[in-house]
Formats: structure tokens, C-alpha cells, sequence
């Protein structure tokens, strides 16, 4: 049975301490809450930490039982390390940085040492509870090393990976310390969740520039394996907010706040206190609205939800003495007897009276400088069963994404926030009925069920292509059959592409030059005289006899303009001309302007731009308008357009590898080919080969070879085997 181990910093249970008894409570919280239905409908686990040191939890064997009755296995974690990685590294460290405070994050030392510690805890509990068959399933910055630690224990396992909190961009990423080893340790899962796709988007990049992987579509070629990332808005338990009229509780509760609030108009802020929430600008925002809308005093009423958070760390601690002195401040100066603007509540409220203040709330006015998704938004949103009310949203929130028919402000202009308080109020109600109904389609379509059941399909289907990928790996049995195979025949064909397969690219060409390993390995394979061995480049004839000149192999380069047999001279194939590179040198020379970074090669009869060294986003998009711009320059020039690996080329059309390959291919009954490529120039020599050669891609991806390798380190090693033994 395939049982489904979610992971979270947090159980949904929390062990509370009173008057020296434990209990068990739930916990708080939007994953918490949102998953406790979904994981209980299936076979499954949940590990986390309890909330409370590792002595006290040993000490009570019937809170133990229990927790593992409601199938909570706790990660017993020291005081001291909660400390340091919880509060410390998490609150700290990472949550500040992924929410662009980066003056509020601190960078100790210490407190990386215990995430890594804590992390590694995580991951001996879940190994010691897996089973082949199961899925893991991984939330949150919490926990951003546990996919590659759990790799290492369990290389098989399927692991998915969400982060509720922003990815932030690569220039704010890069300032952290330990950047690589968070990267690398997110992509031991098979696939990596994010809110939007701009955080999606902003990881992959990072996952580029620092990594070096490439990434594209969504999805990353690690070393030996490929991961995904996508976009998976969080959804809410819609039908619990959207039943609020049936819940008692809750209408009681409303009827309770109406009496308070007699005829006033509601506008409501809900938060935990946190400066990413942007509450004080919010109040200020709200005070200048006072001050240009006379004719609202007495008239509304700002209810302030501020709930208790991280109350032990510095700017939390500054942020509330803050945010005290402005309320007090606010309602001071615009308050009159019997009307007080703010109505300002310090806590954590229950469901039910949460639910009634969203019921009646003409706005919510929800500023976030910066949120993961935010649901409040959404929960308010869904609680409005007649479609009346107005949800002013900043455009920072994740959930901005989705509920583009809300006023959406930025949350840094107090005068666009004041313009949208007065729209909001002012709101025919026909409109905002057409606004809700949009939003609650979509939040009724994709709820937090949908969501964690798209999440799963994704899981999956990564983990189905991986397997499709390996069943083409070139496995080490196969590589030994392959090397017996080549030792035993008479004829022996090598196709050999050069860089990207025998050598990795390198930032410049000419830094990819042969080591004298490789080329010691290349003479080794000419050595024998039964073997016939051919380079087949997109390189300029003069830098490839430069380097393989002295060996006894046929070289072919451009493509396929140039051919050299082994021991003959250079020569061309085709009656080629070249007079039109007058015409493209130039554009390409303006596209090397507005690249920084990038540089055009000239070969004899062709012109190839490079953006290797380019920004990468810049230099994609760069590209694309060239390849646009020259497919309508060349039309009538006999020439093609290719793209290879971070370069664009024009040459003469019918020039390709797998022309140049055929020339040795028909010559002799070969009983033993063997082709290595690593992009689609070397697809052409794939495809003309017969069925029974060895026809090998570097990396992974469609392709007309029979198998993969990942790197061009398994090319060498594999061709090392070859010789081994002969
Ligand atoms: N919430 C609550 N009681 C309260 C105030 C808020 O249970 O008194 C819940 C609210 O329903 C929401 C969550 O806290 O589900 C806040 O989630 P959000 O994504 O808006 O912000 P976060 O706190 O995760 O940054």
C-alpha cells in the first residue's frame, strides 16, 4: 500500500505545557489546518516536531501513545537546537532574506550548524519510517536541506517539495551564506512546489547561475537526475468558509460584533505580527483616508487582528511596540466619545469568530509588503455567500496572482491605498458581487484538496519520467557489453562529437581544449588499426587541427563544411559561398551590443553568436529576436539558422553532421558504431545510423539515441573501459 509521509516543521498537533501537565492540542496554522482533512481521507503519516524538548516527551509514554494513535511521529529535537534553528536560522536567517528584508537577516554561523543538525534529525525519523512504496512529502524553508539528505539515505524514494514562504530573486538569494547547499539540498526532491510561477521562476535562475545546471521548461538537469518545478497556488478549505451562514458559532458570534460595531461600516486587517505584513503603513494609510474623508468619521471602523507571533525576537518585539503607539495615535487624534477608529485586538482569534468578522466586513483590506500567498485574502473572499464586500489586495501577495478582480495596491503608496479604501466603500454593489463571484469560481475550483492532489499528479508523473529516462540510461551491465562488444570486433566505427560530450563547455571556446588524458585516450583508441575514429565538430577547422592534428583520426568540422580523412588533407564538400556573411556580420554585430557578454565566432562558411557568458535570462531572450530577425533576413540567401548549446549559427542549408557521418558509415560493413552527441546538431548523425549501433546522448531529453549518459566525465570513463582491456 502507498502510504503518503508528510513532513513539516510542525505536527497538526501541538503538545502544550500547563501548570506542569502536557496536553494536546492543535495546531495553528494555514498548512496545519488546510491538510488535516485531506490527510486523514488517506493512509498516512505525519512527522514533525511537537512543540516541546526532547526529555519532557520521553518522559510521558501516554502522550507518545497518543500522538502515534493520531499517526504524529514526533522529531525530538534538544531546547538548545530549537533555539538556534527555529528561532535562530528559520525566523532569523531565512524568513527575513525569501521576504526582501535582507538588513534584518542575520548570518551566524551557529545557527546554520544547527539547521543542518536539525535537518539531519528530520531525516534519520523519516528514513527510519519509509517504505519503498511511499511518497514524502516535504513542506516548507524549515526543512530546505531534508530532500537531498533523504536522497542519500533512500535514492530511490519519491520526494516532493513545497515552500510556502517567497523564493525570492537571484540577486536577493545570492546574499546568503550557504546559498549552494540550500540549492543543492532542495533539489534531492523530484519535484519542487512554489505559490507562483515568478518564484518558481526566480529558483530556477538561482538554480542556473549558481549551480551551473541547465534548466528550462520547468525542469532542471541535475548531475544523474531531473527535477521539476512549478507553480501550485495554495488553496483554502473552501467549503468551510463558504458555509459560515450555517455554522451557529459563527453567527452568534456576528451577531455579538454587529451589536458592538452598531450601524458602522467594517473594514478588516487580519495578520500575524510580522513586518513583512506591512501593518503600520497600513495604519498610516488609514489615518490619512480619515483625514481626506471627514464624512467617514463615526462611519467605519478599522478592525485590527494582530495575532501573537515569534515574540521573543528583536524587530517583532520593536514592531509591536510600534504598532501600539499608532493605534493609540490614530485613535487619539481622530476618535471621538463613543467612536473609536481602531478597534485593535492582540490575539489569536478561533475559527468561528475569525469567520463572522469576514462575514461582515464591508473591506478587507489585506497589504502584505510581502507574502508567500496569504490566505486570509482567500478566506475572506470565500465567506461572502451574497457577494458582498471588497478585498483591497497588495500586489506583493502571492494570492494577488489569482484574485486579480480585487483592488490591488502597492502596499509601499499610502496613496494608492487611500484611493482604494474609498473606491472599496463607494463600490456599487452590483460590482462587487461581479468581483466575488469571479474569485470564489476559482477558489471553489482549486481548493486545498485540488491543490495537494495537482501537487501528487505532478509527483508522479516526475517520477514516471525519471523512470523512462533511466530505462534509456546506459547502465554499468550495458556499458560492459558495449565495451566487450567493441573488443571483440573487426571493424569498429567511432562518431565522436567533441564539445559538450568529450569535454564539458567551458565560459570561452578555447578554454575547452583537450587535456592530455583525453587526447592520450584518443590515441589509445586509434591505435588499433581495425578501429576508424572521427571527430565530428561544430568547431573552425584550424582550431581542431591545432589540437587533434597529430592523431590518426578522420576529423570533420562546421558541421560537415570541412572533412579530413586520417593521414589525408582538408576538404570541402559542398561548392559553398560566403559572400552573404557581409550582410548577417552586422546584425549579429548589434545583437553583440545589446549582449553584454556575448561574441560572434567566424568561421569559413559559417557565423556563430555566442551568449554563454551572457545574463542568461537576457541572453535567451536575445537569442529568440535573432532567430526571428534572421529567419527574415536569409530567406532567399541558402542558408539555414541553427541552435546549439547557448549559441546561434547561420551556414550554408544541407550542411549537417549526419551528412559528414554517412561518408564513413556507407564505406565499410562495420560490425561495431558507436555515436556520442550532446545536442540536436549531433540528432542528424543519430538518425542515419543503423539500428543496431550504439548511439549514446549526453544528458537527458527527447532524442533519436538509444540511450543516455549524464556527463561527459561517463563519456571518457566509458571509452577508458573500452580500451581497458585491448
Ligand atoms: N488565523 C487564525 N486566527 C486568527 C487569525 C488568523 O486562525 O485569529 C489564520 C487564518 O485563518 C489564516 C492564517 O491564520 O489561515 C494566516 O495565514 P496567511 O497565509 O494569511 O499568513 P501567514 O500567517 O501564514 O503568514
Amino acid at each position: 500500500m502507498q502510504r503518503l509521509l508528510i513532513v513539516s516543521n510542525r505536527l497538526p498537533l501541538t503538545i502544550q505545557e500547563r501548570k506542569g501537565d502536557l496536553h494536546i492540542e492543535p495546531s495553528v496554522g494555514g498548512l496545519a489546518t488546510g491538510l488535516r482533512s485531506w490527510y486523514k481521507s488517506s493512509p498516512s503519516i505525519w512527522i514533525g516536531w511537537a512543540g516541546i524538548g526532547r526529555k519532557k516527551i520521553k518522559k510521558e509514554k501516554d502522550i507518545m501513545a497518543r500522538l502515534l494513535s493520531e499517526n504524529c511521529h514526533p522529531v525530538a529535537l534538544s531546547e538548545h537546537d530549537v533555539e538556534a534553528y527555529y528561532h535562530g536560522f528559520c525566523n532569523r536567517t531565512i524568513w527575513p532574506l525569501f521576504h526582501y528584508f535582507p538588513l534584518y537577516a542575520e548570518y551566524s554561523e551557529d545557527f546554520w550548524q544547527a539547521y543542518e543538525r536539525v535537518n539531519t534529525a528530520f531525516a534519520n525519523v523519516v528514513a527510519g519510517i519509509a517504505r519503498p512504496n511511499d511518497i514524502i512529502w516535504i513542506h516548507d524553508y524549515h526543512l530546505m536541506l531534508l530532500p537531498k539528505l533523504l536522497r542519500e539515505r533512500l535514492p530511490k524514494a519519491t520526494v516532493g517539495f513545497f515552500l510556502h514562504i517567497p523564493f525570492p530573486s537571484f540577486e536577493t538569494f545570492r546574499l546568503l551564506p550557504w546559498r549552494k547547499q540550500i540549492l543543492e539540498g532542495l533539489l534531492g526532491a523530484d519535484l519542487v512546489g512554489f505559490h507562483t510561477y515568478d518564484y518558481a521562476g526566480h529558483f530556477l535562475d538561482s538554480v542556473h547561475r549558481l549551480l551551473g545546471y541547465e534548466v528550462g521548461m520547468g525542469q532542471i538537469t541535475a548531475t544523474d537526475r531531473v527535477v521539476k518545478a512549478d507553480a501550485f497556488p495554495m488553496g483554502i478549505n473552501y467549503e468551510q468558509y463558504s458555509n459560515v451562514d450555517q455554522d451557529p458559532k459563527a453567527q452568534a458570534e456576528r451577531k455579538r460584533f454587529r451589536k458592538k460595531l452598531g450601524d458602522c461600516r467594517v473594514i478588516l486587517s487580519v495578520d500575524r505580527l510580522d513586518y513583512t505584513k506591512g501593518i503600520p503603513q497600513r495604519l498610516e494609510a488609514f489615518s490619512l483616508f480619515l483625514d481626506r474623508n471627514p464624512k467617514f468619521k463615526r462611519k467605519v471602523i478599522l478592525v485590527l487582528l494582530v495575532v501573537p507571533s515569534r515574540t521573543r525576537v528583536e524587530h517583532y518585539i520593536q514592531l509591536k511596540k510600534q504598532l501600539d503607539g499608532l493605534v493609540g495615535e490614530i485613535n487619539g487624534k481622530h476618535g471621538t466619545i463613543g467612536w473609536m477608529p481602531i478597534w485593535y485586538l492582540y490575539r489569536s482569534l478561533p475559527f468561528h469568530s475569525l469567520a463572522a468578522l469576514y462575514s461582515l466586513a464591508d473591506v478587507a483590506l489585506v497589504t502584505p509588503l510581502r507574502d508567500g500567498m496569504n490566505l486570509v485574502a482567500k478566506e475572506y473572499t470565500a465567506t461572502k455567500i451574497d457577494g458582498k464586500g471588497v478585498l483591497i489586495l497588495s500586489e506583493t501577495a502571492g494570492a494577488a496572482q489569482e484574485l486579480g478582480e480585487a483592488i490591488i495596491i502597492n502596499a509601499n503608496n499610502q496613496e494608492e491605498i487611500v484611493q482604494a479604501l474609498e473606491k472599496a466603500l463607494e463600490m456599487p454593489e452590483q460590482e462587487q458581487i461581479e468581483r466575488n463571484r469571479t474569485m470564489q469560481k476559482r477558489l471553489r475550483r482549486y481548493d486545498v484538496v485540488q491543490w495537494a492532489n495537482e501537487f501528487m499528479d505532478k509527483l508522479l508523473y516526475t517520477k514516471k519520467l525519471q523512470q523512462e529516462m533511466e530505462e534509456k540510461a546506459l547502465t554499468y551491465e550495458m556499458q560492459r557489453t558495449l565495451a566487450s562488444n567493441f573488443q571483440k570486433s573487426n571493424k569498429a566505427l567511432l562518431l565522436l562529437d567533441y564539445d559538450g560530450t568529450l569535454v564539458p563547455f567551458a565560459p570561452r571556446p578555447v578554454d575547452a581544449m583537450p587535456g592530455a588524458n583525453l587526447l592520450r585516450l584518443l590515441e589509445k583508441l586509434t591505435r588499433n588499426p581495425r578501429n576508424e575514429v572521427v571527430l565530428i565538430s561544430g568547431r573552425d577547422k584550424d582550431t581542431l587541427e591545432s589540437w587533434f592534428g597529430g592523431l590518426n583520426v578522420g576529423l570533420v568540422a562546421e558541421h560537415g563544411v570541412w572533412i579530413k580523412e586520417k593521414g589525408g588533407g582538408w576538404e570541402t564538400i559542398e561548392t559553398l559561398t560566403s559572400e552573404w556573411k557581409e550582410e548577417v556580420h552586422p546584425i549579429l554585430e548589434s545583437w553583440v551590443d545589446r549582449t553584454p557578454g556575448s561574441f560572434i565566432e567566424e568561421k569559413e562558411y559559417s557565423l556563430v553568436w555566442h551568449y554563454r557568458k551572457a545574463n542568461p535570462g537576457l541572453g535567451e531572450l536575445r537569442a529568440r529576436e535573432l532567430m526571428n530577425n534572421l529567419s527574415n533576413t536569409i530567406a532567399n540567401l541558402n542558408l539555414q539558422v541553427l541552435e546549439g548549446s547557448k549559441v546561434v549559427e547561420v551556414k550554408n542549408t544541407d550542411i549537417n553532421k549526419g551528412r559528414a557521418a554517412s561518408r564513413w558509415i556507407s564505406r565499410e560493413k562495420w560490425d561495431f558504431i558507436l555515436a556520442l552527441g550532446d545536442d540536436w546538431t549531433d540528432e542528424d548523425t543519430f538518425k542515419i545510423l543503423p539500428s543496431t549501433a550504439w548511439s549514446i546522448k549526453m544528458g537527458f531529453g527527447a532524442s533519436a539515441a538509444r540511450f543516455n549518459l549524464s556527463s561527459p566525465s561517463k563519456a571518457t570513463s566509458l571509452l577508458r573501459k573500452m580500451v581497458g582491456g585491448r
